[in-house]
C-alpha cells in the first residue's frame, strides 16, 4: 500500500471527500496515528450510515441514535470496514476532526498532528483479522511518507481522551498489532552533516 505524496490519498483506494476537514496548522509535523472504533447504531456492522455521517448526510429521522448525534460534525482520515476494505475522507495532509478535546504526552488538540483511523467495530466485540493487516498497511505507508510515524506513535481514542472516550475498546489486540507493524524505521543518512563539519577552533 503506497500513499500518493501530491494529493495525500492511499492509491488505489476508494476516496470520497468529507465537509468536515480544514488545514492542519502551518509547520504541522504529522507525528501520531488515532485509532478508533465506530459502528452506526452502535452495534450494527456493513450498513451506509459511517459513511454518511462523515459526509455530513446522516438522517436524524432514520434511528432514535442518530438523533442524539445529529449536531456532530466529524470525519476520519481512513475507515476500516469488518472485511478489511478501506474508504478514505480526507486527505492525510490535511485535518480530520476525529479526535476531539484531547491531548497526548502534554500537547493538546490532537487532530492537529494524527491521522485518524476509524476500525468499523464496538468495544465489546473482537476486531477482524483483516482489519489488523489493512491497519498495519495503512501506518507502514504513513511511515514510508512520515518516518515519525513510528509504532509507538500509534494509539487510541481512549488514549487521547481518556475520561470522554473508549474506543477502540478493551478488546483492542495492540500486540498484535505491533506484531504486524514494521519495527526498525532507518533513518535517512545524513552525509552532509559530516561534510558540513569543520575542525573545531583552535
Ligand atoms: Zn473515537
Amino acid at each position: 500500500m503506497e500513499i500518493d505524496r501530491d494529493s495525500g490519498l492511499l492509491r488505489g483506494v476508494r476516496y470520497v471527500p468529507s465537509p468536515h476537514q480544514d488545514d492542519r496548522p502551518e509547520g504541522t509535523d504529522v507525528d501520531l496515528v488515532v485509532v478508533h472504533g465506530i459502528s452506526l447504531p452502535p452495534g450494527d456492522f456493513g450498513g451506509p450510515w459511517i459513511e454518511r455521517l462523515f459526509l455530513g448526510r446522516l438522517p436524524a429521522e432514520e434511528h432514535p441514535y442518530f438523533a442524539t448525534i445529529r449536531e456532530l460534525r466529524v470525519s476520519t482520515h481512513v475507515l476500516i470496514r469488518r472485511s478489511g476494505a478501506l474508504v478514505q475522507y480526507v486527505p492525510f495532509h490535511r485535518r480530520a476532526w476525529h479526535a476531539g478535546t484531547s491531548s497526548w504526552e502534554g500537547r493538546q488538540r490532537c487532530n492537529d498532528y494524527s491521522v485518524g483511523v476509524e476500525l468499523e467495530g464496538t468495544d465489546d466485540l473482537p476486531y477482524e483479522g483483516a482489519q489488523y493487516r489493512a491497519l498495519a498497511d495503512v501506518v507502514a505507508a504513513l511511515a514510508a511518507v512520515r518516518p515519525a510515524i513510528t509504532p509507538d506513535r500509534v494509539v487510541g481514542h481512549s488514549d487521547v481522551a481518556p475520561k470522554r472516550k473508549t474506543d477502540p475498546g478493551p478488546l483492542f489486540d495492540w500486540d498484535r498489532l505491533r506484531d504486524l507493524l514494521p519495527h526498525e524505521v532507518s533513518p535517512p543518512p545524513r552525509l552532509s552533516r559530516f561534510r558540513d563539519s569543520r575542525p573545531p577552533s583552535p
